[in-house]
């Protein structure tokens, strides 16, 4: 069980993301709680005023810093071992790694900054790290929030209901094998024969050959820090022959270090 805390200026954008499909069942089963916290809650003036303008000039607001230090504060008196999170195009990346280790912490506060962001003494005294979710800038914390919530939540034993996340893209570190479904045959493709076999053990080989073959030609730069067995190394060897000595890194993002698994 893992529960998040989301601090935000909007509430209402969090109304029904977690009302839907794997994270709904989890709230309801307990496996996860999810509590939206309103940072004019944490206000003391009779208009519940939450953010400012900069000083030093420049458009747009920032979020004050009394308002979020009080709600940090009460969520550490309720909670000292609540993990404090700041989302922000500054932090360190989100990846796999990152939502495997926060699935291992009982309790996440996760702040959404707003506008031009937050307070700086807030990043710099009240959270324990700050996450981006990727080298854009979107205009709030919040759905950054809703990823990391999704993302960790799916790590929480129990959530997806069965072990399919052995197999997710980055779990190893190599992306996940194409998955077929009905019909058979579909506009003159048919399926991989080999999965229609009943040979769990063909099964096994080929998901796994296929695992690294799209590592290998889309996202090369992974292999170099995957967890590779011996078997591994020969079928990318397999692979590598049978890409006709074309190299790795013919996919969408081939271009990230494919030198490395040449
Ligand atoms: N002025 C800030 C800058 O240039 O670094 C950007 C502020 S952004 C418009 C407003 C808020 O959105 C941030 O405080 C943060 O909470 C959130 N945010 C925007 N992009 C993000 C990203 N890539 N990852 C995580 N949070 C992000």
């Amino acid at each position: 069980m893992i529960r998040f805390d989301i601090l935000t200026l909007f509430p209402g954008m969090f109304r029904s993301p977690f009302e839907e499909s794997l994270l709904r069942r989890a709230r309801e089963r307990g496996l996860i709680e999810v509590r939206i916290l309103d940072v004019r809650d944490f206000t003391a003036d009779r208009h519940k005023v939450a953010d400012d303008y900069p000083f030093g000039g420049g458009k747009g607001m920032v979020l004050k810093p009394e308002p979020l230090a009080r709600a940090i504060a009460a969520a550490r008196a309720e909670d000292p071992a609540v993990r404090v999170i700041l989302l922000s195009p500054q932090g360190a990346h989100f990846d796999q790694a990152a939502a495997e280790r926060l699935a291992g912490c009982g309790h996440l506060l996760l702040v959404c900054g707003h506008y031009e962001g937050v307070d700086e003494r807030i990043r710099m005294h009240y959270v324990d790290e700050e996450l981006s979710i990727g080298d854009y800038v979107l205009t709030g914390g919040e759905l950054p929030a809703m990823v990391v919530v999704d993302a960790v939540s799916r790590l929480v034993p129990g959530v997806l209901g069965c072990e399919a996340s052995r197999e997710d893209s980055f779990t190893g570190g190599v992306l996940a094998p194409p998955q077929y479904t009905r019909p058979r045959m579909f506009e003159g493709q048919a399926v991989p024969a080999v999965l229609l076999s009943g040979n769990h053990e063909a099964i096994t080989r080929y998901r796994r050959r296929e695992a690294l073959r799209v590592t290998w030609e889309r996202r090369p730069d992974l292999l170099g820090r995957a967890c590779l067995s011996v078997e591994d190394q020969a079928l990318l060897e397999e692979i590598r022959l049978a890409g006709n000595g074309q190299g790795p890194g013919r996919g969408p993002a081939a271009d990230r270090g494919a030198e490395s698994w040449t």
